[in-house]
């Protein structure tokens, strides 16, 4: 479903995939108290999550951070739907699809 996406065709999919899950499990994960982890390591479970996507998903060609850019510069609901549907780098123009 992703085919056409820069996140997918430059093989950063699984680093969204990874960062999505420890944002998701840092925010419900301290609901259930039998798990036994409180809201202090979930929060900087969530924490790390939204900082490796924000560090680790760049562009190969021009260096610039994808999810960085697309968090800092987009509107909240836009900015995930950017991220999978463009072909191509926003800054250097790189269709990626052409790898
Ligand atoms: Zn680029």
């Amino acid at each position: 479903m992703f085919s056409q996406s820069i996140i997918r065709s430059t093989g950063q999919f699984w680093k969204l995939l990874f960062s999505s899950i420890a944002m998701l499990a840092g925010s419900i994960v301290p609901m259930f108290p039998s798990v036994g982890m409180g809201w202090i390591p979930g929060t900087i479970l969530a924490a790390a999550g939204l900082a490796f996507a924000s560090y680790s998903i760049s562009c190969p060609n021009c260096g610039i951070r994808w999810f960085w850019k697309a968090m800092s510069n987009l509107e909240l609901q836009g900015w995930l739907v950017w991220m999978v549907s463009r072909p191509d780098c926003p800054d250097c123009k790189k269709d990626f699809r052409e790898n």
